[in-house]
């Protein structure tokens, strides 16, 4: 039995998003990906004695965007606190963070499942430092004989984003996280490289009675890094939650961490064991004021974000699918608007993007930046099957050729003799030659059997090496077939 069979879930999640600052968030370090290990490093985020905090304007700059994007309030006032726990990965024993202060709060985004729209709120967004990363001599911490610490990423700005629990269904949660990720994304509020680990989630779960209205006791899985993993970790705590209240037992309030290889979720600590983190105000930081005028004018640098491109899209005469994938990678969004400027056929330029450049890429494993079909090449060549000059067909060739070379599209033509034969006289040689050879065609055609042409066209099209211009074709050879 499913487990929505009988229950509901319920679920929140918390998002960390590394920020996409040049430096760190209380030093001057590099917070550049990789690295040789320690390189990135200093005495204030390596927490030696002596060493004061600054706070980077920038990471404040950027949480009020993304607070903006996500429909929260900016608190005038706020403050960061320290969190205090002891591991090897973070030298000062605590994480400057915010506690009870956040920079954002009561937000909310929009999704869209099977054509639903819901909101689902934004309790909090806050500040805070990443910490190191331990590397394992072995496989993992059990396996090794020993462990190092690198570094480089403690002192990271993050951005912990804390969602109501509002998702009902794992098709809600993937819709929150795309979405959110792809805002982050528009944004510039981080590079969303997830398999750098540039967002993380914490995924908190739990069950109840179908119609019931209160809460079931939650378990929080820490740390997953991929829509998949998300997925796939859900649909395992549920059903191992299901089968633990069908034998009349109790979820126990747990932290629980993903195994991917095994595909299962395993206890970490429960609440009895939970850190108290004895948060308290950072003294070596002043609270946080931020006047309008700066979030006005964060706000009025806003850039379009994936909502409102959906719906420019839409508006333009994209249906709502192909307005959701293009928009579904920032890459392929940018793409599609500079080649839209070039060639203003919202349509057929959406069914080319998709369609043959993105097989193009795929095939490749090239990303849509770095795509040689330039936008502005990829509108030529739009533009010369608008005007006939090539078929549909011949410009599938085209873009390959492009792909291959970088040429301009006109260029490919001309060099290769591809425009379309529109010369009546030429095509009519051509269809008399192949109405002469096809007399079987011709009979059945002629006695009602519609498809038959369909065998001729291919015919002459053949002929001509897919040059010949279709519609003029099709015309010339009914004329004939009338006669
Ligand atoms: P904590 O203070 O323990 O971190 P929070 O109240 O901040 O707990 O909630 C953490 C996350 O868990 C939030 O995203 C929230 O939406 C979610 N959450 C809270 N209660 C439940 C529940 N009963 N079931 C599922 N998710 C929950
Ligand atoms: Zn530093
Ligand atoms: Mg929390």
């Amino acid at each position: 039995m499913a487990y929505d069979d009988k229950y509901e879930m319920v679920c929140g999640v918390e998002t960390h998003v590394e920020m996409a600052t040049k430096t760190k968030i209380f030093c001057g370090c590099s917070t550049e990906f990789g690295g040789e290990q320690n390189t990135h490093v200093c005495p204030v985020c390596l927490g030696l004695p002596g060493v004061l905090p600054v706070l980077n304007r920038e990471v404040v700059n950027l949480a009020i965007k993304a607070g903006l994007a996500l429909n929260c309030e900016i608190a005038e006032f706020s403050k960061f606190d320290r969190k205090n726990y002891y591991y090897p990965d973070l030298p000062k024993n605590y994480q400057t963070s915010q506690y009870d202060l956040p920079i954002c709060k009561n937000g909310w985004l929009e999704i869209s499942v099977n054509g639903e729209k819901k909101k689902i709120g934004i309790t909090r967004a806050h500040m805070e430092e990443d910490a190191g990363k331990l590397v394992h001599s072995g496989e993992t911490i059990t396996t090794s004989n020993s462990s190092g610490v690198d570094y480089n990423r403690t002192g990271v700005p993050l951005l912990e984003i804390v969602s109501e629990p509002d998702m009902r269904s794992v098709d809600e949660v993937l819709a929150y996280l795309e979405e959110l990720v792809q805002i982050m994304e528009y944004a510039g509020i981080s590079d969303c490289k997830m398999e750098q680990g540039s967002v993380r989630f914490d995924v908190n779960v739990s069950l109840r009675l179908k119609g019931s209205s209160e809460f079931g006791t939650r378990t929080e899985t820490k740390n997953l890094n991929s829509f998949n993993s998300v997925r796939r970790c859900l649909e395992y705590e549920l059903e191992r939650q299901a089968d633990i209240l069908d034998e009349g037992g109790a979820i126990v309030q747990e932290t629980r961490t993903w195994d991917e290889g095994k595909g299962m979720t395993l206890s970490l600590r429960s609440k009895e064991e939970a850190h108290d983190y004895r948060y308290f105000p950072e003294p070596d930081l002043m609270p946080l004021v931020i006047d309008r005028k700066w979030v006005d004018e964060i706000r009025s640098a806003m850039p379009e974000l994936p909502a409102a491109k959906r719906q420019r899209l839409q508006s333009l005469g994209l249906p709502e699918y192909d307005a959701g994938v293009i928009t579904s990678f920032k890459a392929m969004a940018d793409y599609f608007d500079a080649a839209l400027e070039k060639f203003d056929d919202a349509k057929t330029l959406a069914n080319w993007v998709m369609g043959d450049l993105s097989g193009l890429l795929k095939a490749n494993s090239c990303s849509f930046e770095d795509s040689p079909v330039s936008p502005v090449q990829l509108a030529g060549l739009l533009t010369l099957i608008k005007k006939g000059e090539i078929s549909g067909k011949i410009g599938k060739t085209v873009i390959e050729e492009i792909y291959k070379t970088g040429k301009d599209p006109e260029t490919i033509v001309k060099e290769k003799g591809l425009v379309q034969i529109s010369d009546e006289g030429a095509l009519e040689k051509i269809i008399d030659e192949v109405i002469a050879a096809n007399p079987k065609s011709v009979g059945d055609y002629q006695a009602g059997k519609e498809n038959a042409i369909g065998f001729l066209v291919g015919q002459i099209m053949k002929a001509t090496k897919g040059q010949a211009n279709p519609g003029l074709v099709n015309k010339l050879l009914r004329g004939k077939l009338a006669e």
